[in-house]
């Protein structure tokens, strides 16, 4: 069969998706939707005209997410995801022989979305303790007639945050639209978006997967000038996201501050799991700013299959390159982590401890 040209290069994106007693792989909301957000989101599909196409122009939830940051519905898309709207930024300011900047590791992604878009992937390495070098991507930037850099921040899978006066440098400086992809933004609490009054090269893009619970649905959002959103519309096909996932984005937004408990309780269950693995020998724990820890272990691949004999599944990655020996682990339940430090525990004491 004859395919695109390239297509043989593209890697597939395969996760090993275990049927795990405890799920800590995939960094998901640990429990269901607060009762409220479900019991809205069911009210809304009752009511749902089934035979209607999506509202194209999605501008309800525009609206209101744009209202929240002071912006307005046309500063605003959403996506079938955020994964689409990465994707889409790629096919909108990549192509044939231009550069993606991007530090890595992070996000495996980013690598397949600039591929697919037919451009050139350019990884940039973290530096000691994950730290993003400014200067280094400014200079990818500028060699390798690049289109678009992309940051994740906090970044996935490292849990690091990028200082806001790196963050600020890079955009001030770059020769491209920067793209920050703020997955985690509500389990940090930190955004780039106050450089948009300044920067009109600044992109935000945010998930309703990660701490909205909505990983089922699949919808994300971008934030930018009404110029980008404009340009990067153009490579959207009509009805991208479907009405279901819509309205229950919607309903979800509207009870958003249904999410603060849990969001809260995440952020003191990753200080005390930190607390607790870091106690155990032969494991660093590196300081997180999401619902995840990446922890570095002598014996990683023992632990991964320790973890899995429990019916605990984790991200192995400490065959992937600069992440040696390290594993990520996604806060769960105060249950599922108590869980995870006894089973570490007697993983670690079991020998292979330095
Ligand atoms: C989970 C994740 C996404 C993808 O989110 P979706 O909205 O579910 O597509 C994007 N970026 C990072 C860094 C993530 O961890």
């Amino acid at each position: 069969m004859e395919v695109r040209p390239g297509l043989e290069r593209l890697p597939s994106y395969t996760i090993d998706d275990g049927e795990w007693v405890i799920k800590l792989d995939a960094n998901e909301r640990p429990t269901p939707l607060p009762a409220p957000v479900q019991a809205a989101i069911m009210e809304r599909l009752a009511g749902l005209s089934f035979n209607r196409y999506p509202d194209m122009a999605m501008r309800s939830l525009r609206q209101k997410i744009a209202a929240e940051s002071g912006l307005t519905a046309e500063n605003v898309l959403i996506g079938n995801g955020s994964s689409e709207l990465l994707a889409a930024l790629c096919y909108t300011f990549g192509g044939a022989g231009r550069g993606i900047v991007y530090p890595w590791p992070s996000f495996s992604m980013y690598g397949i979305y600039a591929k697919l878009a037919d451009s050139v992937a350019v990884p940039v390495a973290l530096g000691e303790d994950f730290g993003v070098d400014a200067a280094a991507v400014l200079a990818a930037a500028e060699r390798d007639c690049t289109g678009l850099i992309i940051l994740c921040n906090p970044n996935n899978p490292t849990g690091t945050v990028i200082p806001p006066a790196v963050i600020e440098k890079v955009v001030a400086a770059a020769p491209c639209p920067v793209v920050v992809d703020e997955a985690y933004y509500e389990f940090y609490g930190q955004s780039a978006l106050p450089l948009l009054k300044q920067y009109a090269n600044l992109i935000v893009v945010r998930t309703f997967s990660k701490a909205y619970g909505l990983a089922a649905a699949r919808v994300g959002y971008l934030l930018a000038s009404g110029e980008i959103t404009s340009l990067v519309g153009r490579v959207l096909l009509p009805y991208h996201v479907n009405a279901l996932s819509l309205a229950a984005a919607e309903a979800a937004y509207d009870l958003r501050q249904e999410f603060a408990p849990g969001i809260r309780q995440i952020i003191a269950e990753r200080q005390r799991l930190a607390d607790e693995l870091s106690r155990l020998p032969g494991i660093t724990v590196y300081p997180s700013a999401t619902n995840f820890l990446l922890v570095k272990a002598v014996d990683a691949k023992r632990i991964s299959a320790g973890l899995a004999a429990c019916g605990i599944g984790i991200r192995d990655f400490s065959a992937a390159p600069g992440l040696a020996g390290c594993l990520r682990i996604t806060v769960g339940t105060p249950e599922e982590n108590d869980a995870v430090i006894e089973a570490l525990a007697a993983i670690t004491q079991g020998g292979a401890a330095q």
